[in-house]
């Protein structure tokens, strides 16, 4: 019989969601099993998402800002670019930061063990080499991997998904992004600043779908000086391997089909809850059709000992959500009365110009017939981004008419993910617009775009002209 270790709490995976639930669960005072597949904890995010991608952008920006310095006189030349050296910065990083959490895992006695963990029953998880844990409690963090379409199923390193897009191998002189969301924007621009021409092919018609069709406006038109192409409501069909790259088959939508060669492909189409594989059926835990485990408000399955919270627990599929799930199922398991409530989720698109909104959107309020009142403030009105050059940004504020709270705030611009902080505790903290326009934002800050958009709910923003009323002009 393999050994059996007997745990009070078993966290299965280390992410954002898993090692903070483990951190904060010892912190309570419970006895700590944290088995994790990598070496240390950090899970998707530190290991080959948030992290690496965010210190390859903050190149690409460096990049594009010295080009764009040119615009205001200053002008450095081409950049010369030591590839090995941009991609050494974020591995220094991410050895930092997953050395960091090794740390503060012994210093908090969180049993770490390496290895791939599976149900063998709704009790035990067995991890590589033998090893059972007998656990009273168990959280489920297993997040998610790429999703691959059988299309782009080719055994080429030439075929990456995002994994292998932050390896960085070369800079290709021509890449195809497949999925104009989240990753393929963010790598594509991290590529196209290094030097690859980009194609970026998205099959809906239009960029992010999920956000608002006025915010990507100024972000989709800066990417298409950037890029070599976007391709809009379009398909990959094909695409095959050809001597020194990958043909591409498009299906353009008029319905005719094209071929395109390119030396690298990235699909970004999306990624898939990581649930087949870790023995569900064995401990008796419900996934729903797309395989996301199946919780209630306090991220309990349907085993009630059993919790699963993060990318595996269902979208939006962001650290920060992961990390809050973690928080509230640790309250849980230690007899708050806890719930997954929160009023918004913040999501940042980290392009330059940057998209962030949190809440109600315009387009879900209009989808669902939700009355509101949208209050923006444009950028070139704002003499903070005049300085920085960046008057392409838009504020934007969802209001509900009736009570003046702010449901939601979406801003496109330069720096805008760090503008969503008083977004956010202005929606948690159930704060009307008129709360925001008469707090005071420092001068000259891009936050006072946030205020004046708000202002102009009271006719009271200085830098827009009041709108007349006709009948007594
Ligand atoms: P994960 O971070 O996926 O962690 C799960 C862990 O479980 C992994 O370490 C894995 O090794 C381990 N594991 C899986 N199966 C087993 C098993 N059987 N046994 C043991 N261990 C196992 N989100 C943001 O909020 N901001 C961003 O800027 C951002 N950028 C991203 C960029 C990229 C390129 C990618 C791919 C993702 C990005 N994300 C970003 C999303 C973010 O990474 C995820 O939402 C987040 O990591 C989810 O956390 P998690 O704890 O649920 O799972
Ligand atoms: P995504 O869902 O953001 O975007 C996928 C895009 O691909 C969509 O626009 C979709 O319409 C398109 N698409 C799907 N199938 C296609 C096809 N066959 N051909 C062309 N287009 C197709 O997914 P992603 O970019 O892979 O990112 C995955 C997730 O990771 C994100 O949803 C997000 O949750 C997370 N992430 C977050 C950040 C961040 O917070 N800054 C960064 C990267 C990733």
């Amino acid at each position: 019989m393999p050994e059996t270790i007997e745990t009070q709490l078993l966290v299965l995976g280390g992410g954002p969601g898993g090692y903070a639930a483990a951190f904060l669960a010892a912190d309570h005072g419970f006895r700590v099993t944290l088995v994790e597949a990598r070496e240390r904890p950090g899970g998707t995010c530190l290991y080959v998402g948030c992290i690496p991608s965010k210190a390859l952008l903050h190149a690409a920006k460096l990049i594009t800002d010295v080009r764009d310095a040119e615009r205001i006189g200053i002008s450095y030349g081409a950049p010369k670019i030591d590839i090995d050296a941009v991609r050494g910065h974020w591995q220094k990083v991410v050895d930092t930061l997953t050395k960091n959490l090794t740390g503060l895992a012994k210093g908090r006695k969180v049993d770490f063990v390496h290895g791939l963990g599976k149900f063998v029953n709704d009790h035990t998880v067995e991890v590589e080499g033998g090893k059972r844990y007998h656990f009273e409690k168990c959280i489920i963090a297993t997040g998610s991997v790429p999703a691959k379409p059988p299309a782009f199923d080719l055994p080429t390193p030439r075929i990456m998904d995002s994994t292998g897009a932050l390896k960085l191998e070369d800079v290709p002189a021509r890449l195809l992004v497949v999925g104009g969301g989240y990753i393929g924007l963010e790598m594509g621009y991290v590529y196209a600043a290094l030097g690859s021409k980009v194609t970026v092919v998205e099959m809906t018609d239009g960029l992010l779908p999920g956000a608002d069709r006025d915010l990507v406006k100024p972000l989709e038109e800066r990417l298409r000086k950037l890029f070599a192409e976007i391709l809009l409501s379009t398909k990959v069909a094909k695409v095959a391997e050809i001597p020194g790259g990958i043909r591409a088959t498009f299906e353009t939508p008029d319905g005719k089909q094209v071929e395109k060669d390119f030396e690298r492909v990235l699909v970004a189409v999306g990624r898939r809850p990581n649930s087949r594989d870790i023995g569900l059926d064995k401990a008796g835990v419900l996934v729903d059709e797309r395989g996301f485990v199946k919780v209630d408000a306090q991220r309990k399955t349907n085993m009630p000992h059993i919790f699963a919270i993060g990318d595996i627990a269902g979208e939006p599929m962001l650290a920060h959500k992961a990390t809050y799930e973690g928080k509230i199922v640790v309250e849980v398991l230690a007899g708050e009365p806890s719930v997954y409530d929160a009023r918004a989720v913040p999501a940042v698109v980290f392009t330059d110009p940057e998209l962030a909104w949190c809440g109600l959107t315009e387009g879900e309020a209009k989808k669902t017939n939700r009355p509101v009142k949208v209050l923006t403030f444009p950028w070139a009105y704002s003499g903070r981004a005049m300085t920085l050059d960046r008057t392409e940004g838009r504020t934007k504020i969802i209001v509900d008419p009736e009570t003046e709270r702010v449901l939601g705030v979406g801003i496109v611009g330069a720096g805008a993910g760090e503008m969503l902080g008083e977004a956010m505790i202005a929606i948690e903290m159930s704060a009307t617009a008129r709360d925001i326009a008469m707090t005071m934002h420092a001068h000259p800050t891009l936050l006072e775009t946030l205020g004046e958009a708000a202002e102009g709910m009271y006719g009271l923003s200085p830098h827009q002209q009041p709108k007349r009323d006709k009948a007594k002009a």
